[in-house]
């Protein structure tokens, strides 16, 4: 039963994100997304801030800058080292898991 119980909370949870996503896109296309990333433009024109390091736990880790937030490298575990677009559009979206 606590499995029924878990699967029905989850699909009620990502029935709320989506229908928060729809809700937002919007406000996120116009407003948030340009701020966001004007923030982090200016960021890194100054030189980005202290560094933040986070691990997935799957053998990726990511670097990122505590003041504006900006992903400034991946690392995966086969060596893989991943630049991401720099303040290209939408790179938060509020989870590392897709
Ligand atoms: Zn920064």
């Amino acid at each position: 039963m606590s499995r029924e119980t878990r699967t029905r909370r989850k699909e009620i949870e990502k029935a709320r994100r989506e229908k928060m996503s729809e809700l937002m896109r919007g406000y996120d296309e116009t407003e948030f997304y340009p701020a966001l990333n004007s923030v982090k433009r200016e960021c890194a024109e100054t030189g980005h801030g202290s560094k933040n390091y986070h691990d997935n736990g799957l053998g990726w880790t990511f670097t990122s800058c505590l003041d504006c937030g900006a992903t400034l490298a991946k690392h995966g575990p086969e060596g893989q080292i991943v630049i991401p677009e720099q303040h290209g559009q939408a790179p938060y979206n509020g989870s590392e898991e897709d």
